[in-house]
């Protein structure tokens, strides 16, 4: 963690400055640079004055306090797309084999208003990268030691070009579903902090549980590190796996010490909210001070509200999804709801794709006091008037785009999927 008073030097300029807090003024340029190869800073105009912010492990609860902090997007089901992860494993060697395309998705990321860049870690640990046979012949390369330390580099190299932060992040072990124990588990967490204590990252990330009791091991583990931690369950208003409500989740996991708890994934953005309002009270009646988070998945999936096992069990799961998915209106409409609701982390899962997530920063922009650097190529709704077409110019307001009921175009187009009935059986 970088320490309070630092010297600092204008990017275009020659003075430096000593500071002693996290928030100082100067009274020029917009942007000033670490001096010895830290972080940059964020910026919001005070009057005449710029108000830099410094990133560290430690800023991220005082960035919560002070306004909404906007997490990143899809990583493994968007490299799937691209052609960079394969379906079904859903693990992520493209850090040591397409590092490029991974780190090119950061920077998407960060350009659409990320305050985060989340290593790509997920299902990384040596029991999921060799799950069901998965990666056997590439064992020397593909291990949890070396994705976890190439993720780091990837993502701590774009998050110092932005001023972001470095989230170390944590998903689900089969070992847990497959009852090999606490010490099995957790020892696979523990692989995992090992790297993240070298990479110096800024704050931890649990997510994707589907069973509480899992989450609150991994928040066990976590606690060795020192750093904040935030920690979200793939629940919806049913609950997890294992038939706990949404309610005791959040206690629990506050409980436990997480930092920020909420939910990721397996749900579209507004059932996910109506979990979150849920956890909310039940955590204010339970005396639980914690900041709230929400990274929903990018498509809507009203058919399995009341199912535990969450989007994949769509039919057109992961190949046929695009009809499903959320505009930008939709997103700014999650984003203004989730942050009315008190939700201060709010960014998005699978499917959320980088135009999703400046959707959340252009929406937040007054709260955060910063438009998305992506801004130089987004007017808004009123870049349209620039088009020589009146079908385009007609569409420049806001009213316009809110009052669309889009179209999917399709012939044979149908409103809502069939499900398959539950089966027995445990789910990683
Ligand atoms: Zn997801």
């Amino acid at each position: 963690m970088r320490p309070t008073g630092s010297y600092y030097q204008l990017v275009h300029g020659t003075n430096w400055f000593i500071h002693s807090a996290n928030c100082f003024t100067v009274p020029t340029s917009t942007l000033c640079q670490p001096v010895h190869g830290g972080r940059w800073f964020m910026v919001a105009t005070i009057h005449d004055y710029k108000r830099f912010v410094v990133h560290t492990g430690k800023a991220f609860l005082e960035r919560l306090a002070s306004g909404p902090v906007v997490g990143d997007g899809s990583f493994v089901v968007t490299l799937e797309r691209r052609g960079y992860v394969e379906a079904g494993a859903w693990t992520p060697e493209a850090v040591v084999q397409y590092p490029e395309a991974v780190k090119q998705l950061h920077r998407d990321y960060l350009r659409a208003g990320s305050d985060v860049m989340q290593t790509f870690t997920f299902y990384s640990s040596d029991d999921k990268l060799t799950f069901a046979g998965n990666h056997a012949d590439q064992r020397e390369i593909v291990n949890c030691e070396n994705l976890n330390r190439a993720a780091c580099d990837l993502a701590r190299e774009v998050a110092d070009e932005g001023g972001a932060l470095v989230a170390g992040g944590l998903s689900p072990v089969p070992g847990y579903v497959e009852s090999k124990g606490k010490d099995h588990v957790m020892g696979e967490f523990m692989k995992q902090m090992e790297v993240f204590k070298e990479k110096k990252i800024d704050f931890l990330l649990g997510e994707f549980f589907g069973y509480i009791e899992e989450a609150e091991w991994a928040i066990e583990a976590m606690k060795t590190m020192h750093l904040p931690i935030a920690c979200s369950m793939r629940v919806g208003p049913a609950g997890d796996l294992s038939g706990v409500t949404p309610q005791e989740c959040a206690i629990r996991m506050a409980q436990a010490g997480a930092d920020v708890v909420g939910v990721n994934c397996n749900y579209d953005p507004f059932i996910s909210l109506e979990t979150l309002e849920m956890m909310k009270i039940a955590l204010k009646e339970a005396g639980y001070d914690v900041y709230l988070m929400v990274q929903p998945v990018g498509w809507h999936t009203q058919e399995i509200r009341d199912d535990e096992r969450g989007y994949t069990v769509l039919p057109e799961f992961p190949y046929a999804m695009e009809p499903r998915l959320l505009t930008r209106i939709d997103v700014a409409r999650f984003a203004r709801e989730a942050y009315n609701l008190g939700v201060r982390y709010i960014g998005g899962c699978c499917g959320f794709e980088p135009y999703h997530i400046r959707a959340i920063a252009e929406e937040l922009a007054v709260e955060r006091g910063v438009r998305p650097p992506g801004k130089d190529k987004h007017g808004g709704y009123e870049s349209l008037k620039k088009s020589m077409l009146d079908n385009q110019t007609d569409r420049c307001t806001r009213e316009y785009w809110e009052n669309l009921t889009p179209a999917t175009g399709r012939k044979n187009g149908k409103l809502l999927a069939n499900i398959a009935p539950r089966e027995n059986g445990q789910q990683t």
